[in-house]
């Protein structure tokens, strides 16, 4: 047979041309001579890369470079799912510690806002009773300082 890239005569079984080094693919059944379809995506993901620029026949480029689109969306896609459906109960896990924490946080907040304006409101009471008082105080002390206190 002959070297289907640089057309020297090599042996009938060569994978490689001795020559030039370009892959036979002519004299090959198409299942052996195309790695590319049915094998595992580890396998073709090992591949792909490595042939895909190597490949020097214009005219099946396109094709195998959505062969390797196809293929890189694929094994993303496993991937992401497996990534995902493995530590999906993990998330769901953290996620559940996060609201617990957020509830539990928002309870303190809560609590401390009630004493906030508890203390508040006591503050103001004081204020108020003192006001009083001291308005009580002043009326009983001065009457006509009373009615220019009392706004
Ligand atoms: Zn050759």
């Amino acid at each position: 047979m002959f070297c289907t890239n640089c057309g020297k005569a090599i042996a009938p079984e060569s994978k490689f041309c001795p020559d030039c080094g370009a892959r036979q693919t002519a004299g090959l059944p198409l299942s052996q001579s195309m790695p590319v379809g049915p094998p595992a995506p580890a396998a073709a993901a090992m591949t792909v890369p490595a042939a895909a620029p190597s490949t020097s026949s214009p005219a099946g480029r396109p094709a195998l470079w959505a062969g390797a689109a196809a293929l890189v969306v694929a094994l993303v896609g496993g991937v992401g799912y497996w990534g995902w459906s493995r530590t999906d109960d993990q998330i769901v896990r953290q996620l559940a510690d996060e609201e617990q924490r957020r509830v539990a946080a928002e309870r303190v907040a809560e609590a401390a806002e009630i004493t906030a304006a508890q203390a508040l409101l006591d503050k103001h009471i004081a204020v108020e009773e003192a006001e009083a008082q001291a308005r009580a105080r002043t009326s009983v002390q001065d009457q006509n300082k009373r009615t220019t206190v009392n706004r």
